[in-house]
């Protein structure tokens, strides 16, 4: 989801912990558990999409007559303990983790978000981000309407809840009518849980068989902790109803142009999950592949920015006949936290997450695979890091082609202005970098690697081919380099979603 009153740009947090990595902005779970243990199922499911969103999470159960809820800032393991999950009984729940800010907004921006009408009570979990939210939402703050949150999914909310007294069916397509952009949507009610996807299907969401009834999630990785199983991939411009009768897919709007974010195969999903049929993990090994084939380098080792990178690594090594080493290892314990690292510890940028293997990288030519390049500050950091600890020669390979264009449908990158492929050359890149040689995957290469034909993909980052229309007021602020940040006052880092232009 995205925030309405976002101050623009946060790109100046480099400590530690905010690292230049687009970020995915939320996960998505639904369920129906006739045990009356739905929270419990949704939490473990959620904590499967952790990597989704580290800043908020929450549940929302229905016992069959009213819908509660819980939420707050964190991790989904310091949201919910033990004696919250026993305070939300209930046959079925929904939950939502969210990748976000910091600041005052915050929690009320959580989800899921809560809604009520004279057709009754709603909860709502959005991934995705709408780029006509704020006109729906004057448009309909004029009629009435009184929002709770800055979120553009509360638009999302409002106008299903107004119309929910026309029936399911006619108020998912009414709202799919309105809305425009990404979004992969999940929402419960006192009697069913509905799930729809936008008509580009730009984000994912995918329907499973949970014992003798079903689940919705944003990736099939948040099925194996709960013994379910993928059932089907709800298709662009679909809706699913789960209830006590099963499950009912209705195409909700006309699908349009299928457009799904490349940069889930590249980075964002969990490599366990599989999506369009395709295995995360074995796309991303042919991925390392074609870049071995397209990028060759002479060198000594292959060695992974982890965790992301390994699978490429992997295939890189293989075609390249060179071996694979773990050179560096990640501090599993470090995410998002409320500790501000200090400037001391600002300083020592990547090595709060990354320690070099000394004895694997002295020495050595290495082959360095990651994902993406987004700023480069920390890729710039690695570099320097294995130079430090003795390395030879330094060949980055990223699996994801050069970043030239900012994201309007959810992912936290950057504006253009921030991103290093929109200003430098590939060789101003290498030399920013302090690398050897510096090599990238091309748009072909990522789309042999994942198969399936080469359409039915949003590269808007890399092509600027964006399959939704993007309204001129957000395309121009977007473009734009990044303010004197000092002076507009921090609220969240990275990307453009929208600006409050009053
Ligand atoms: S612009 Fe890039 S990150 Fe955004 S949806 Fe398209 S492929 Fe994904």
């Amino acid at each position: 989801m995205g925030s309405y009153y976002r101050a623009r740009y946060t790109g100046v947090m480099s400590d530690a912990w905010h690292d230049d990595r687009a970020k995915e902005e939320c996960g998505v779970v639904g369920l129906r558990a006739p045990d009356g243990e739905a929270a419990r199922l949704a939490f473990f499911a959620l904590f499967a999409l952790q990597h989704r969103g580290q800043e908020s999470a929450g549940i929302a159960v229905s016992d069959g007559s009213t819908v509660k809820m819980h939420k707050d800032m964190g991790l989904v393991s310091q949201v919910f303990t033990e004696e919250i999950l026993q305070t939300l009984p209930g046959d079925m729940a929904i939950g939502h983790n969210r990748y976000s800010t910091s600041g005052s907004s915050v929690l009320r921006n959580a989800q899921p978000i809560y809604c009520t009408s004279t057709s009754g009570e709603i909860a709502v979990a959005h991934n995705g981000n709408l780029i006509n939210a704020r006109e729906l939402r004057k448009e309909l703050e004029e009629q009435g309407e009184k929002f709770d949150t800055t979120a553009d999914s509360e638009v999302i909310a409002r106008l299903l809840v107004i119309n929910m007294g026309k029936g399911v069916d006619t108020a998912v397509e009414e709202v799919m009518r309105r809305v425009k952009g990404a979004y992969s949507v999940i929402v419960l009610t006192p009697r069913r849980i509905i799930g729809f996807r936008d008509p580009n299907g730009v984000r994912p969401l995918v329907a499973g068989r949970l014992g003798d009834s079903f689940m919705l999630a944003s990736e099939s990785c948040a099925f194996g902790p709960i013994n379910a199983v993928v059932e089907r991939e709800i298709a662009p411009g679909e809706m699913a109803v789960i209830d006590e009768n099963g499950i009912r897919y209705h195409q909700a709007h006309k699908a349009e142009k299928p457009s799904m974010c490349m940069f889930e195969f590249i980075y964002f999903a969990r490599p366990d999950s599989v999506m369009r049929g395709t295995s995360l993990y074995v796309a991303r090994e042919r991925m390392g592949e074609e870049l071995a084939r397209e990028q060759p380098a002479e060198a000594d080792l292959v060695i992974p920015v982890p965790d992301s990178g390994i699978p490429a690594a992997i295939g890189f090594s293989r075609v390249a006949g060179l071996p694979f080493e773990e050179g560096m290892m990640k501090s599993r314990y470090i995410h998002r936290t409320f500790i501000q690292p200090d400037q001391r510890m600002r300083e020592m940028g990547v090595r709060m997450k990354l320690t070099p293997i000394i004895e694997k990288i002295r020495g050595k030519r290495l082959v360095v695979v990651d994902d993406s390049i987004v700023r480069a500050t920390t890729t710039r950091q690695i570099v320097k890091m294995l130079f430090d600890s003795g390395a030879l020669e330094v060949h980055v390979r990223i699996t994801a082609p050069p970043i030239k264009f900012p994201c309007f449908y959810g992912i936290d990158m950057a504006s253009k202005g921030e991103l290093a492929a929109a200003k430098w050359s590939v060789e101003e890149i290498r030399e920013h970098l302090g690398a050897t040689s510096l090599g990238y995957l091309s748009i072909d290469g990522v789309k042999n690697a994942v198969g399936g034909g080469k359409d039915g993909f949003c590269m808007a980052c890399f092509d600027g081919k964006y399959p939704i229309a993007v309204p001129e007021n957000l395309s121009k602020l977007a473009f734009e380099d990044p303010p004197d940040v000092g002076a507009i006052g921090v609220v969240k880092r990275g990307q453009l979603t929208l600006i409050d232009l009053d």
